[in-house]
């Protein structure tokens, strides 16, 4: 399924043009245009999935394996020193283009991208809560 009125339906289909560094059946690879660092891709399901609960198992497997070969390409081609893969879901977690997309974030040594969190505490109370969940 597309969303007519969804952007990266349109790039993912080849509707709008952008910098496209793979694609295949399922997915089409771009370069961020707001990107973190150099080489900053997105990887774009072709079909419409709002976020990670709502893709479908099968392109949601395929899509590790095109981050780990489009990766592989880019570690090696930009002679970057390690490489973070982001996945925002929902406004909350910075999510602010509502098609599912994985970031493949180059990181160079040295550079001031900021991905990460200040540790807290995890509290017997926040684990008894969370392991309930799973009945554990
Ligand atoms: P997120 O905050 O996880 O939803 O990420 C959305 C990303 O899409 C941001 O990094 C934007 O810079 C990027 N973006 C938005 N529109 C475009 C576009 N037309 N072409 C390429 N990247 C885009
Ligand atoms: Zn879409």
């Amino acid at each position: 399924m597309k969303d007519p009125n969804c952007i990266f339906c349109k790039i993912a289909n080849g509707e709008i043009p952008a910098a496209t560094v793979y694609e295949d059946d399922d997915f089409r690879v771009i370069l961020d245009l707001g990107p973190a660092s150099k080489g900053h891709a997105l990887i774009l399901p072709k079909e419409h999935a709002a976020n990670l609960f709502e893709l479908p198992d099968e392109i949601a497997a395929k899509a590790l394996v095109v981050a780990k070969k489009v990766g592989k390409q880019l570690f090696d081609g930009l002679g970057c020193d390690g490489f973070n893969l982001v996945q925002n879901n929902g406004e909350a977690a910075g999510q602010t283009v509502f098609h599912f997309h994985m970031h493949l974030i180059p990181r160079y040594k040295g550079d001031t991208v900021n991905v990460g969190w200040k540790p807290g505490e995890l509290t017997e109370e926040t684990k008894a809560q969370v392991l309930g969940i799973f009945g554990k």
